[in-house]
């Protein structure tokens, strides 16, 4: 903080909207923001930021904010504001209630990649030592799940490869299933500086992303991929590789497991995923997958960057892990310029992962199944926790459907919106006897809520973000919690109201608890964050300063490990009813599910959600340009604006999911990954018709 009198005073922050992690000076004028300013020393942005960084933080102060608690006893009633203690043991009362008649099993909840480490920290130890059960789970369920799973198969540690930094070392990029200039976009901009300054791209994506074509750029090769079809890509690809002799022998030899390998090659050899077999699922010849695979393999560096539209799948962990596989067989890993990087999406997903919000695995990734770790966790908290793990979020809303589940502590998440088939959200949620909602506003899942808990914005907020490329970054008050309480605090007054104490003096001191329980980050303290600027785990003994790069001279887990990946079809079918294919996305000026953007004093940041449709879908349905439409699903319909554009092949429809009005999740189904239950937002078979002809 620096101090510059007459009430002005300057913290040096992270921003906290998307995975990159910009960081940020925020100029204060007392409690209210000045500007925005990115930092020039700053890790991941180096000086640059987007709109949303720069001038989108007026949700912090907006009036919708709630800064007192909240209870009512059911959700037919008003609110009624009390104190923090009442509000405190109103909700202890309530999950001990549960526990008492229903058991630990029956109550659970969900960490935010909203929220910093140590407050994600905070909520997972007080689920696992205070309501007794491991049934706690992250919003990264629905998003990056399938990289923890696929790439902790494959390569030994969920997370991705390389420092953003290194994709200027990339002779090819791979771009499969993102839109990093919407999504992520001052990674886009170094991404872009090295494509201008040479280097090859190809592009996998069903839709014609700017990417594509954008200021003296060009794709060498856009692949407009069926929805569904990326595996069978993947595969296709990986195919040429080893039949056309590109592999990489010597890596192959010299890092990977000889067995794993021998079966993999024996799959992928097969005629079946020859991309002339495949070409019908895919939707693009063989001679371009072809040319892809030649290039990739070929072309000198090449890295992997992919989003949502890898992991969003029925087989998002399949596709994880067969980048993976080609990746390794054609040594792209462990150097600058290579690897298999997720751009993840929000702030802090990658640091929600990390710190122990899956009901199998504590902080680090360690298994909850294992006595010795489960032991040393126990040593320190000073209670005993359960070895067996415990629901995720999709199985903690089914069991509420079916009575069994009746108590959720929701951490900076709007499940009733953000997640799929909203309807099914809907009824679980009424069903429980508490739910708990802490978050800035009076959010879609607060209407189901008994106790609502005033959160803190990010300018609130003492405690780090880790970001996609697994940097631990500082995040600095600028100004004192609206709330009166920071959320780590009431997290711990929770717990310690059902009966097991937690107490801090100081967010910091929840690192230390952190490096003291999780060997990645064993290095990691304030004051070695202060004074490098930040880290990327892992952190410890042997890598001091941190590790831009993994699996530089071995994979975490020894050898890496090719895994087959056969192609298996979505069970989400088109039909004469429901013929054409939606998948989703976000633009830049909005994120996600919009409560914060959408307070922000500025229209730019009112854009409504459209229906991205082609021209010829659109002829055949007497839609015109900005038409209402209406978007059915086999799960239930809503209405938007129709665009035309050819940026959608035929047959492919987009949305995006900002807005509430919209609901867009209203029709994606509850079909998920097979490893992980990520949903499968990106596929679902839909109708569009005029609103008014419907
Ligand atoms: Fe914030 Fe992401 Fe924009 Fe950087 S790129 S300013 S982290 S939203």
């Amino acid at each position: 903080v620096i101090e510059h009198g007459h009430g002005e005073h300057a913290v040096s922050t992270t921003c906290a909207y998307c995975g990159v992690g910009c960081s940020f000076r925020a100029e204060m004028q007392g409690e209210t923001v000045v500007r925005m300013v990115p930092e020039k020393t700053g890790g991941a942005n180096e000086g640059h930021s987007c709109v949303k960084g720069r001038f989108a933080f007026g949700y912090a102060t907006h009036p919708d904010r709630v800064t007192t608690p909240l209870i009512r006893d059911s959700i037919a009633d008003d609110w009624r504001p009390v104190s923090w203690d009442e509000a405190i043991r109103f909700a202890a009362g309530r999950l001990k209630a549960i526990q008492a008649e229903h058991g630990r099993d029956a109550i659970g909840g969900i960490t935010s990649s909203r929220c910093t480490n140590e407050e994600v920290f905070a909520v997972q130890k007080m689920i696992r030592a205070a309501f007794g059960s491991n049934n706690v789970d992250t919003c990264a369920r629905v998003c990056h799940s399938p990289t923890g799973y696929g790439l902790k198969q494959t390569f030994g540690t969920s997370a991705g490869t390389q420092d953003f930094r290194s994709v200027e070392d990339a002779d090819v990029v791979l771009v499969i299933g993102a839109n990093p200039t919407d999504g992520h976009p001052v990674f886009a901009s170094r991404m872009k500086k090295r494509l201008r300054a040479g280097a090859t791209l190809i592009v996998a994506d069903p839709r014609r992303i700017d990417l594509v074509r954008s200021p003296h750029i060009e794709a060498a090769h856009h692949l407009p991929l069926r929805p569904g079809s990326n595996v069978a890509l993947v595969n296709a690809m990986a195919h040429v590789v080893m039949t056309e002799g590109l592999e990489d022998r010597a890596f192959i030899e010299d890092r990977c497991e000889a067995d794993s390998f021998a079966d993999w090659a024996a799959f992928i050899r097969q005629p079946q995923n020859a991309p002339e077999a495949l070409e019908g699922i895919i939707g693009v010849p063989a001679a371009d997958i072809r040319a892809a695979a030649r290039l990739y393999a070929t072309g000198g560096n090449a890295a992997i960057y992919y989003g949502l539209g890898v992991t969003e799948h029925s087989q998002g962990s399949t596709m994880v892990m067969g980048m993976a596989n080609l990746a390794m067989a054609t040594g792209n890993i462990g150097r600058r310029g290579v690897g298999v990087n997720p751009l993840r999406g929000q702030n802090n997903v990658q640091g929600s992962c990390d710190m122990g919000s899956f009901p199998h695995e504590f902080s680090g990734y360690r298994p909850v199944s294992d006595d010795a770790v489960r032991q040393q966790f126990e040593a320190l908290w000073g209670v005993g926790l359960q070895g067996a793990p415990g629901l995720r979020i999709p199985n903690m809303l089914d069991a509420a459907v079916a009575g069994t589940f009746k108590g959720m502590f929701i951490q900076g998440e709007d499940i009733a919106q953000s997640d799929p088939n909203t309807r099914h959200v809907h009824a679980a949620l009424r069903a429980m006897d508490c739910v708990v909602v802490m978050d800035l506003f009076l959010n879609e899942t607060a209407a189901f809520a008994h106790v609502f808990l005033p959160g803190t914005s990010f300018l609130e907020k003492d405690g780090t973000f880790t970001n996609a490329e697994r940097r631990i970054n500082r995040v600095r008050p600028a100004m004192r919690p609206k709330t009166g309480k920071h959320e780590w605090q009431a997290v711990c007054d929770l717990a310690t109201a059902m009966g097991c104490p937690m107490h801090y003096d100081h967010p910091g001191q929840i690192m230390d608890e952190i490096a003291a329980l999780t060997p990645t980050f064993a290095g990691v303290s304030f004051a070695r964050l202060d004074r490098l600027g930040s880290v990327q785990w892992p952190c410890n003994d042997a890598a001091p300063e941190g590790t831009p790069i993994m699996h530089a001279d071995g994979f975490v887990r020894g050898k890496g490990r090719f895994i087959v990946t056969d192609f298996v079809a979505t069970e989400e079918r088109t039909t004469r009813a429901f013929p054409l294919i939606l998948t989703t996305g976000r633009i830049l000026t909005q994120y996600n599910v919009g409560a914060q953007t959408r307070r922000t004093a500025n229209v730019v940041w009112h854009a409504e959600d459209v229906l991205e449709i082609h021209p010829h879908d659109a002829e055949v349905r007497g839609i015109a340009e900005g038409d209402r439409v209406s978007l059915a699903s086999r799960m239930g319909a809503t209405s938007l604006r129709a665009t035309l554009t050819t940026r959608v092949p035929p047959g492919v429809v987009y949305t995006t999911f900002h807005h509430p009005v919209t609901g867009a999740n209203v029709v994606t189904t509850d079909l998920g990954d097979w490893a992980t239950d990520c949903p499968e937002y990106k596929v679902t078979a839909v109708q569009v018709t005029l609103a008014n002809a419907s």
